[in-house]
Protein backbone atom coordinates (compact mmCIF):
# COMPACT_ATOMS: atom_id res chain seq x y z
CA UNK A 1 0.00 0.00 0.00
CA UNK A 2 1.43 3.85 -0.79
CA UNK A 3 1.33 7.42 0.61
CA UNK A 4 -1.38 9.20 -1.02
CA UNK A 5 -2.41 13.21 -0.76
CA UNK A 6 -5.37 14.82 -1.16
CA UNK A 7 -5.88 18.54 -0.96
CA UNK A 8 -9.05 19.72 -0.07
CA UNK A 9 -9.75 16.20 2.15
CA UNK A 10 -11.89 18.05 4.84
CA UNK A 11 -15.41 17.46 2.77
CA UNK A 12 -16.94 16.56 -0.34
CA UNK A 13 -15.40 14.40 -3.04
CA UNK A 14 -11.69 14.97 -1.15
CA UNK A 15 -12.58 13.94 1.96
CA UNK A 16 -14.53 10.96 0.11
CA UNK A 17 -11.32 10.14 -1.79
CA UNK A 18 -9.54 10.02 1.16
CA UNK A 19 -11.90 8.09 2.90
CA UNK A 20 -11.56 5.35 0.05
CA UNK A 21 -7.51 5.76 -0.15
CA UNK A 22 -7.86 4.79 3.11
CA UNK A 23 -10.36 1.53 3.19
CA UNK A 24 -7.58 0.39 0.18
CA UNK A 25 -4.77 0.79 2.72
CA UNK A 26 -3.14 3.70 2.27
CA UNK A 27 -1.60 6.34 4.40
CA UNK A 28 -3.23 9.76 3.29
CA UNK A 29 -1.79 12.63 4.05
CA UNK A 30 -4.78 15.16 3.91
CA UNK A 31 -3.96 19.22 2.89
CA UNK A 32 -6.79 21.79 3.96
CA UNK A 33 -7.67 24.96 5.13
CA UNK A 34 -9.26 22.91 8.71
CA UNK A 35 -9.48 19.61 9.62
CA UNK A 36 -6.35 18.29 8.14
CA UNK A 37 -2.43 16.35 8.16
CA UNK A 38 -1.53 19.67 6.28
CA UNK A 39 -3.11 22.65 7.29
CA UNK A 40 -2.36 25.58 4.36
CA UNK A 41 -4.09 28.27 1.70
CA UNK A 42 -3.50 26.99 -1.35
CA UNK A 43 -4.74 30.29 -2.73
CA UNK A 44 -1.55 31.93 -2.20
CA UNK A 45 1.75 31.70 -2.64
CA UNK A 46 2.92 31.12 0.99
CA UNK A 47 0.16 28.76 1.59
CA UNK A 48 1.49 26.59 -1.38
CA UNK A 49 4.87 26.22 -0.10
CA UNK A 50 3.83 25.00 3.10
CA UNK A 51 1.82 22.76 1.89
CA UNK A 52 4.08 21.32 -0.46
CA UNK A 53 6.44 21.25 2.58
CA UNK A 54 4.34 19.31 5.18
CA UNK A 55 3.45 17.00 2.71
CA UNK A 56 6.85 16.03 1.42
CA UNK A 57 7.94 16.28 5.26
CA UNK A 58 4.63 13.73 6.19
CA UNK A 59 5.84 11.64 3.57
CA UNK A 60 9.39 11.20 3.67
CA UNK A 61 9.89 12.10 -0.41
CA UNK A 62 8.12 10.33 -1.62
CA UNK A 63 4.33 9.90 -3.14
CA UNK A 64 2.51 6.75 -4.59
CA UNK A 65 -0.93 8.99 -5.12
CA UNK A 66 -1.81 12.31 -5.50
CA UNK A 67 -5.04 13.94 -6.27
CA UNK A 68 -5.27 17.56 -6.03
CA UNK A 69 -9.14 18.17 -5.39
CA UNK A 70 -9.21 21.31 -3.48
CA UNK A 71 -11.71 24.20 -4.82
CA UNK A 72 -14.28 26.73 -4.82
CA UNK A 73 -17.49 26.91 -6.98
CA UNK A 74 -20.23 28.92 -8.33
CA UNK A 75 -20.20 31.57 -5.08
CA UNK A 76 -16.58 31.90 -4.87
CA UNK A 77 -15.32 34.98 -6.59
CA UNK A 78 -13.22 34.54 -10.16
CA UNK A 79 -10.17 35.78 -8.13
CA UNK A 80 -10.16 33.02 -5.71
CA UNK A 81 -11.14 30.62 -8.57
CA UNK A 82 -8.36 31.17 -10.14
CA UNK A 83 -5.73 31.45 -7.66
CA UNK A 84 -7.23 28.30 -6.21
CA UNK A 85 -8.58 26.08 -8.05
CA UNK A 86 -5.77 26.40 -11.39
CA UNK A 87 -2.63 27.77 -9.71
CA UNK A 88 -2.80 26.45 -6.48
CA UNK A 89 -3.78 22.91 -7.89
CA UNK A 90 -1.08 23.29 -10.40
CA UNK A 91 1.93 24.69 -8.08
CA UNK A 92 1.03 21.38 -5.83
CA UNK A 93 1.19 18.85 -8.79
CA UNK A 94 4.35 20.97 -9.76
CA UNK A 95 5.77 20.79 -6.73
CA UNK A 96 5.43 17.27 -5.72
CA UNK A 97 6.26 15.99 -9.24
CA UNK A 98 9.10 15.22 -7.59
CA UNK A 99 8.39 13.06 -4.80
CA UNK A 100 5.43 10.64 -7.42
CA UNK A 101 8.55 10.20 -9.42
CA UNK A 102 10.83 8.92 -6.49
CA UNK A 103 7.49 6.94 -6.02
CA UNK A 104 8.45 4.64 -9.05
CA UNK A 105 5.10 3.25 -10.24
CA UNK A 106 2.42 6.54 -8.96
CA UNK A 107 -0.86 7.63 -9.81
CA UNK A 108 -1.61 11.72 -10.18
CA UNK A 109 -5.83 12.07 -10.91
CA UNK A 110 -6.92 15.46 -11.39
CA UNK A 111 -10.09 17.31 -11.01
CA UNK A 112 -12.30 18.74 -13.62
CA UNK A 113 -15.51 19.31 -14.77
CA UNK A 114 -18.29 18.86 -16.66
CA UNK A 115 -18.99 22.34 -17.04
CA UNK A 116 -15.91 22.63 -19.60
CA UNK A 117 -18.37 20.82 -22.13
CA UNK A 118 -21.77 22.25 -21.23
CA UNK A 119 -20.68 25.93 -20.42
CA UNK A 120 -22.35 27.86 -23.40
CA UNK A 121 -19.76 30.25 -25.02
CA UNK A 122 -16.89 28.53 -23.35
CA UNK A 123 -14.18 28.77 -25.73
CA UNK A 124 -10.35 26.76 -25.89
CA UNK A 125 -8.54 30.18 -25.74
CA UNK A 126 -10.21 31.19 -22.24
CA UNK A 127 -8.18 27.82 -21.21
CA UNK A 128 -5.26 28.62 -22.87
CA UNK A 129 -5.23 31.96 -20.54
CA UNK A 130 -4.58 29.45 -17.58
CA UNK A 131 -2.30 27.55 -19.72
CA UNK A 132 -0.03 30.34 -20.63
CA UNK A 133 1.00 30.31 -16.50
CA UNK A 134 0.49 34.01 -15.67
CA UNK A 135 -1.30 34.27 -12.69
CA UNK A 136 -2.16 37.86 -12.62
CA UNK A 137 -2.73 38.03 -15.71
CA UNK A 138 -5.34 35.37 -15.61
CA UNK A 139 -6.68 37.11 -12.64
CA UNK A 140 -7.01 39.92 -14.28
CA UNK A 141 -8.74 38.46 -17.24
CA UNK A 142 -11.02 36.75 -15.44
CA UNK A 143 -11.87 39.50 -12.49
CA UNK A 144 -14.93 40.90 -14.91
CA UNK A 145 -16.04 37.38 -16.07
CA UNK A 146 -17.07 36.13 -12.79
CA UNK A 147 -18.07 32.51 -13.41
CA UNK A 148 -16.95 31.69 -16.73
CA UNK A 149 -13.00 31.32 -14.69
CA UNK A 150 -14.96 28.09 -13.22
CA UNK A 151 -15.24 26.17 -16.23
CA UNK A 152 -12.10 27.85 -18.08
CA UNK A 153 -9.71 26.37 -15.32
CA UNK A 154 -11.06 23.54 -15.18
CA UNK A 155 -10.92 23.24 -19.21
CA UNK A 156 -7.50 24.28 -18.59
CA UNK A 157 -7.01 21.54 -16.47
CA UNK A 158 -8.07 18.69 -18.85
CA UNK A 159 -6.07 19.93 -21.30
CA UNK A 160 -2.93 19.90 -19.56
CA UNK A 161 -4.08 16.42 -18.38
CA UNK A 162 -3.83 15.27 -21.93
CA UNK A 163 -0.76 17.10 -23.20
CA UNK A 164 1.20 16.26 -19.95
CA UNK A 165 0.33 12.40 -19.41
CA UNK A 166 2.53 10.99 -21.99
CA UNK A 167 5.84 12.88 -20.89
CA UNK A 168 5.13 11.84 -17.02
CA UNK A 169 4.33 8.80 -17.92
CA UNK A 170 8.22 8.63 -18.54
CA UNK A 171 8.73 9.26 -14.62
CA UNK A 172 5.86 6.43 -14.24
CA UNK A 173 3.63 9.00 -13.24
CA UNK A 174 0.35 7.79 -14.71
CA UNK A 175 -1.87 11.04 -14.87
CA UNK A 176 -5.78 11.03 -15.51
CA UNK A 177 -8.18 13.11 -14.59
CA UNK A 178 -12.60 13.31 -14.04
CA UNK A 179 -15.07 15.43 -15.06
CA UNK A 180 -17.90 15.34 -12.32
CA UNK A 181 -21.34 16.57 -12.98
CA UNK A 182 -23.07 18.14 -10.10
CA UNK A 183 -22.24 16.62 -7.29
CA UNK A 184 -24.36 16.95 -3.59
CA UNK A 185 -21.48 18.77 -1.80
CA UNK A 186 -20.74 21.89 0.84
CA UNK A 187 -20.35 23.22 -3.14
CA UNK A 188 -23.68 22.90 -4.64
CA UNK A 189 -25.65 22.65 -1.96
CA UNK A 190 -25.72 26.22 -0.76
CA UNK A 191 -25.92 26.81 -4.55
CA UNK A 192 -29.73 25.77 -4.53
CA UNK A 193 -31.04 28.90 -2.20
CA UNK A 194 -29.37 31.50 -4.59
CA UNK A 195 -32.54 32.74 -7.26
CA UNK A 196 -31.79 31.87 -10.53
CA UNK A 197 -28.53 29.64 -9.77
CA UNK A 198 -31.16 27.27 -8.32
CA UNK A 199 -33.21 26.99 -11.36
CA UNK A 200 -29.97 26.83 -14.13
CA UNK A 201 -28.83 23.59 -11.57
CA UNK A 202 -32.17 22.11 -11.62
CA UNK A 203 -32.16 22.73 -16.20
CA UNK A 204 -29.27 20.48 -16.08
CA UNK A 205 -30.55 17.56 -18.05
CA UNK A 206 -29.19 14.56 -16.10
CA UNK A 207 -30.30 11.08 -17.86
CA UNK A 208 -29.25 9.32 -14.70
CA UNK A 209 -32.36 11.23 -13.26
CA UNK A 210 -30.15 13.04 -10.12
CA UNK A 211 -27.02 14.80 -8.95
CA UNK A 212 -24.13 12.71 -7.65
CA UNK A 213 -22.56 11.76 -4.53
CA UNK A 214 -19.37 12.37 -3.30
CA UNK A 215 -18.37 9.00 -2.71
CA UNK A 216 -19.74 8.02 -6.79
CA UNK A 217 -16.77 10.33 -7.48
CA UNK A 218 -14.22 9.07 -4.72
CA UNK A 219 -14.97 5.31 -6.81
CA UNK A 220 -13.73 6.68 -10.32
CA UNK A 221 -10.72 8.35 -8.61
CA UNK A 222 -9.90 5.55 -6.63
CA UNK A 223 -9.87 3.29 -9.91
CA UNK A 224 -7.91 5.81 -11.72
CA UNK A 225 -4.88 5.61 -8.78
CA UNK A 226 -5.04 1.57 -8.59
CA UNK A 227 -2.81 -0.60 -10.56
CA UNK A 228 -6.63 -1.74 -12.17
CA UNK A 229 -6.62 1.15 -14.57
CA UNK A 230 -3.38 0.66 -15.76
CA UNK A 231 -3.83 0.73 -19.07
CA UNK A 232 -5.66 4.29 -19.00
CA UNK A 233 -3.43 7.05 -19.67
CA UNK A 234 -4.11 10.83 -19.90
CA UNK A 235 -7.85 10.28 -20.30
CA UNK A 236 -10.61 12.30 -18.41
CA UNK A 237 -13.61 10.40 -17.34
CA UNK A 238 -16.74 12.09 -16.83
CA UNK A 239 -18.80 10.93 -13.96
CA UNK A 240 -21.61 13.14 -14.89
CA UNK A 241 -24.71 11.18 -15.26
CA UNK A 242 -24.46 11.27 -18.66
CA UNK A 243 -24.83 14.38 -18.88
CA UNK A 244 -22.19 15.49 -21.44
CA UNK A 245 -22.79 12.43 -23.32
CA UNK A 246 -26.23 13.81 -24.18
CA UNK A 247 -25.22 16.91 -24.80
CA UNK A 248 -22.41 16.07 -27.18
CA UNK A 249 -22.66 12.62 -28.53
CA UNK A 250 -20.33 13.23 -30.99
CA UNK A 251 -17.79 15.04 -29.67
CA UNK A 252 -15.23 12.75 -28.76
CA UNK A 253 -13.99 10.32 -29.79
CA UNK A 254 -12.34 13.08 -32.08
CA UNK A 255 -10.83 11.33 -35.02
CA UNK A 256 -7.52 13.15 -36.85
CA UNK A 257 -7.99 15.47 -39.35
CA UNK A 258 -6.86 14.83 -43.06
CA UNK A 259 -3.08 14.91 -43.23
P1 LIG B 1 -16.25 21.07 -1.12
O1 LIG B 1 -16.56 22.51 -0.89
O2 LIG B 1 -17.11 20.04 -0.47
O3 LIG B 1 -14.72 20.77 -0.74
C1 LIG B 1 -13.70 21.64 -1.12
C2 LIG B 1 -12.59 21.58 -0.08
O4 LIG B 1 -11.56 22.50 -0.50
C3 LIG B 1 -13.06 22.03 1.31
O5 LIG B 1 -12.66 21.09 2.30
C4 LIG B 1 -12.36 23.36 1.51
O6 LIG B 1 -12.03 23.66 2.88
C5 LIG B 1 -11.11 23.19 0.66
N1 LIG B 1 -10.55 24.49 0.31
C6 LIG B 1 -11.24 25.61 -0.05
N2 LIG B 1 -10.41 26.63 -0.21
C7 LIG B 1 -9.16 26.18 0.09
C8 LIG B 1 -7.89 26.78 0.11
N3 LIG B 1 -7.73 28.09 -0.17
N4 LIG B 1 -6.81 26.02 0.44
C9 LIG B 1 -6.98 24.71 0.75
N5 LIG B 1 -8.17 24.08 0.73
C10 LIG B 1 -9.25 24.81 0.41
O7 LIG B 1 -16.27 20.91 -2.70
P2 LIG B 1 -16.34 19.62 -3.64
O8 LIG B 1 -17.63 19.67 -4.35
O9 LIG B 1 -15.92 18.38 -2.93
O10 LIG B 1 -15.22 20.02 -4.72
C11 LIG B 1 -13.98 19.33 -4.82
C12 LIG B 1 -13.44 19.51 -6.22
O11 LIG B 1 -14.35 18.94 -7.15
C13 LIG B 1 -13.24 20.96 -6.64
O12 LIG B 1 -12.05 21.08 -7.39
C14 LIG B 1 -14.44 21.22 -7.53
O13 LIG B 1 -14.21 22.24 -8.45
C15 LIG B 1 -14.61 19.88 -8.17
N6 LIG B 1 -15.94 19.65 -8.73
C16 LIG B 1 -17.03 19.66 -7.92
C17 LIG B 1 -18.30 19.46 -8.50
C18 LIG B 1 -19.55 19.48 -7.67
O14 LIG B 1 -20.64 19.52 -8.26
N7 LIG B 1 -19.47 19.46 -6.35
C19 LIG B 1 -18.41 19.24 -9.88
C20 LIG B 1 -17.27 19.23 -10.67
C21 LIG B 1 -16.03 19.43 -10.08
Amino acid sequence: MGVACVTGAASGIGAATKAAFERAGHRVIGVDLHDAEVIADLSTVDGRQAAIDGVLSAAGGTLDLLVPCAGVGGLASAELTVRLNYFGTMALVRGLRGALAAGGASTLVMISSNSTTMTSGLLPADAQIYLDDDEEAAVAHFAPKGWLAYPAGKLAIAYWVRSSAPSWMADGIRVNGVAPGVIDTGMTRPLLDVPGVSDALAAIPIPLGRWGRADEVAAVIAFLASPASSLVVGQVVFADGGTDALLQPTAHPHPLPAI
